[in-house]
């Protein structure tokens, strides 16, 4: 990396998309961001903004495949001065979803890490083969540049054991890896940080509740920065309810089903995944929708909101026992973020353990970190955005400035 080199690329590939953000890391400005959806499929495109003030630009059917689309992708930012050719490049960061216990931090990646990650793809079989030719595809338009893995399961790889096994038989459990990975942990980890900052407390000596509320969402204890517990688990199925997942449910449901129901596993995964949660029980999985109906007297969407609730009150209860001390409950990601009633109706009732919402500051729209506690509570109540793609420019441009 030359010394003028402060720009990394952030790249997120899943199956049949890739997301991306350029990102200065003297300024932490953002020079470029852009989609490329429906890779290899009808109707692909690409939308690329330039944060220069120029107006965002789309193509159409193009895309074959992955190198299609990064090749375009790689286009559009030489059109702007900011091609993968230019010194100012310092490395690309890829998001990775699952690294298992083989990765515990930001890894360089070389053909080593490459066979690693590829056997993880048992353990996240939709989401690491896209990541990998995401890798491969960088790899090829930049061989000599520094690419970076950042691991969504890393920031939880310090749950203490008792946290992360389940009561399975051992032998089987460890013959298919089987344990609590936990995911979402680049926003786990941001999000811890800058709650910490917000409160005027050393992360160190910070204990928080971080209740990740997104489409998927997952919840998880933080001990003086480190990951204790959290509710995702062996794949991003368990723990709380989500848009289309499930989350915690009896095992014995899925024998159920497929003994009486006449389904196969593909089909029980489906329902869990894609058919459940929120949508499965009121038929909307985003929760402004789910607020809409609920004025209009739906009484699915209501219950659908209870359940939401009380689940992520269940969490907040358990959480707050496996700290015994908390600094901080905080919410993020678009739920988090942006659902007030979510937020109140979730603390609703704990005011005996020190948690209490202020209705107006509740009330505040804002982009900004913010506490919605009122003034001297005894637990601070947060509201912290997201920031994934920030989080995986610092993990990346900290590692390879300090080669
Ligand atoms: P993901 O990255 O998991 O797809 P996000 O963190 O972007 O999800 O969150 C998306 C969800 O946030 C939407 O499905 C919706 O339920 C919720 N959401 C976004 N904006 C609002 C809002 N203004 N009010 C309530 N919920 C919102």
């Amino acid at each position: 990396m030359t010394a003028a080199a402060s720009r990394v690329l952030v790249l997120n590939s899943g199956s049949s998309s890739v997301k991306y953000q350029l990102l200065d890391m003297r300024t932490l400005q953002r020079l470029a961001t852009g989609l490329v959806e429906r890779i290899g499929e009808e109707g692909a495109r690409l939308v690329h903004t330039p944060l220069n003030g120029g107006a965002e630009r789309e193509r159409t059917g193009e895309f074959a495949d992955h190198a299609a689309a990064l090749r375009a992708v790689a286009e559009e930012l030489s059109a702007d001065g900011l091609g993968l050719d230019s010194p100012e490049l310092a490395a690309i960061g890829h998001r990775v979803v699952h690294g298992g216990l083989s990765f515990t931090e930001p890894t360089v990646i070389d053909e080593e890490v490459l066979t690693e990650i590829e056997r993880l793809v048992p353990l996240a079989p939709l989401h690491n083969p896209a990541n990998l030719l995401g890798i491969r595809t960088a790899r090829e338009l930049r061989p000599d540049l520094p690419q970076v893995a950042v691991f969504d399961t890393a920031f939880h790889t310090t749950m203490p054991e008792y946290a992360a096994r389940y009561a399975l038989d051992a032998k089987t459990a460890d013959a298919h890896r089987i344990r609590r990975y936990g995911f979402h942990g680049t926003s786990h980890a941001f999000v811890s940080r800058a709650a910490a900052a917000l409160l005027g407390k050393d992360p160190g000596e910070t204990n928080l509740i971080v209740l990740h509320l997104g489409n998927g969402a997952s919840a998880s204890a933080v001990r003086g920065g480190s990951c204790v517990d959290t509710s995702m688990g062996l794949t991003p199925l368990e723990g709380l309810v989500m848009g289309t997942r499930s989350g915690d449910i009896d095992p014995a449901v899925i024998f159920h089903l497929m003994r009486n129901a006449g389904m196969d596993a593909g089909e029980v995964d489906d329902l869990l995944n894609k058919r459940s949660g929120l949508i499965g029980l009121c038929g909307a999985n985003d929760m402004r929708e789910i607020q809409r109906r609920i004025e209009e007297g739906d009484a699915a969407a209501r219950l659908a909101f209870e359940i939401y609730v009380h689940r992520l009150k269940k969490y907040l209860g358990a959480y707050y026992a496996v700290l015994g001390r908390v600094d901080a409950v905080v919410f993020t990601a678009g739920v988090g973020e942006n659902a007030a009633p979510v937020r109140e109706a979730a603390l609703s009732g704990l005011e005996g353990l020190g948690l209490e919402v202020d209705a107006e500051l509740n009330a505040v729209r804002s982009k900004e970190p913010r506490l919605i506690s009122p003034a001297g509570a005894r637990v601070a109540v947060a509201v912290v955005p997201t920031d994934e793609e920030l989080e995986i420019a610092h993990q990346t441009y900290a590692l390879v400035s300090a080669e």
